[in-house]
């Protein structure tokens, strides 16, 4: 079923399910007292983030989330600055490769959304919802969020959250419950609540995706969606209520020590799928993006079968899986040249790719038709084989 549309523009809030008393963000549960020191107070944390210059755009500073964020980074030096789109320092300019992973380490924004915009989507989910963050403090080789902001693209916390989850409420009430099944879920209209950053990460610096797991929790005909490559304990002291699904992205080992920059190993992501689900996340995976280099097949297989070996049954019987193939972008290729040639090793592929030009105009690769539609194929049949509890959702 295609994804009915609504409009994505300012809602008026006449047929809201949910009053404003119910989107109080400050109600959210909380750790309790007993839960121990925090993960995002911890030094691990700390070797992600360690933040010395927030860019701040004044309202954003005043507001309370905005004030939250200050509160938790006391030494940082806090830069006004008219727009989080535009600062000259940090974004758009390429000769911050060598500073890249240094950017995101030590660099936040903070920011209102101006726009908030649901999109239909259909695969992943049924909707992309506006986020709370855009930007990352990992440093993935091949992440498209830093190609619409610049290239180094530190984490922007947008501060108006309550914004976002009342545009949210009005949202869901408008569709009513969802009229039929379809791969995103059997019940539940989903959002994808992490197109721009990765929320596990974003739970580090404030409570803005707390704040949106407790809402989702309290709408019925709802499922809040994100991808991770980052394991963040934190979460687990939340309570979903089954309403948000944390989909673990997950490649071979090799590839991602190689690719994915910062990330959580694969391994601790499959080791914490249990305590996801216990919590009472819904936990899926996805296996992306896929990277075929010699040797490819095999490596797959032996991450199918590590899955299969250490998930507990509970995971098992209630996982899906997206299998989405690698795309690439020339511009970011180029960029990556000057920081981290080796992944270009297996990220560029002239020979199994073919160029299309995206929405912005600049050159994506992806993986030619035939050769994406016999990989495909042989990923289906590698879950067939090592992993048969698996359901792939979709895989293109
Ligand atoms: S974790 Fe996701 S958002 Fe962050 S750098 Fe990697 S691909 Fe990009």
């Amino acid at each position: 079923m295609r994804a009915q549309q609504t409009g994505g523009g300012p809602d008026d809030g006449a047929d809201a399910l949910f009053g404003l008393e119910d989107i109080d963000p400050g109600r959210a549960p909380r750790p309790q007292g007993n839960a121990g020191p925090l993960f995002r107070d911890g030094p691990a944390a700390r070797r992600l983030l360690s933040v010395g210059t927030i860019f701040a755009e004044p309202a954003a500073a005043a507001s309370p989330r905005g004030r939250q964020v200050l509160a938790r980074y006391p030494d940082a030096e806090v830069v006004p600055v008219d727009s989080h789109w535009r600062i000259p320092d940090l974004h758009g300019n390429e000769q911050n490769v060598d500073r890249w992973v240094r950017i995101k380490t030590e660099t936040l924004v903070l920011g209102e959304k101006k726009t908030l915009t649901t999109r239909p989507n259909g695969r992943s989910a049924d909707w992309i919802a506006p986020g709370p963050a855009n930007g990352c403090a990992m440093a993935c080789a091949y992440c498209y969020v830093p190609r619409r902001k610049g290239y180094a693209n530190p984490v922007t916390v947008f501060t108006n959250i309550e914004r976002t989850i009342a545009h949210l409420s009005r949202h869901i009430a408008r569709l009513g419950p969802k009229p039929e099944a379809n791969q995103c879920d059997p019940l539940a209209w989903v959002y994808d609540i992490g197109e721009n950053s990765d929320c596990c990460v974003d739970a580090l610096i404030s409570d803005n995706v707390a704040d949106l797991v407790h809402a989702f929790a309290r709408w019925p005909a709802a499922k809040a969606s994100f991808a991770t490559k980052f394991v963040n304990p934190d979460l687990l002291l939340l309570e979903p209520r089954g309403r948000t699904r944390v989909r673990f992205s997950l490649m071979p080992p090799s590839d991602s020590r190689l690719l994915d920059i910062r990330t959580s190993p694969v391994e601790s992501r499959i080791a914490a799928a249990g305590d996801f689900l216990d919590a009472g996340y819904e936990v899926h995976f996805n296996l992306s993006p896929v990277v075929l280099r010699p040797g490819w097949e095999r490596d797959w297989s032996l991450l199918l079968r590590h899955m299969d070996d250490v998930l507990p049954a509970r995971v098992k019987d209630q996982a899906a899986a997206e299998v989405i193939m690698l795309t690439h972008n020339k511009d970011l290729h180029e960029l990556n040249l000057g920081w981290h040639p080796r992944a270009e090793d297996v990220l560029w592929q002239p020979r199994l790719q073919e160029p299309k030009r995206s929405q912005n105009g600049s050159w994506n690769v992806r993986y030619r038709s035939d050769v994406k539609a016999g990989a495909v194929a042989a990923v289906r049949e590698l879950v067939a084989a090592h992993a048969p509890w698996l359901r792939i959702r979709y895989a293109f």
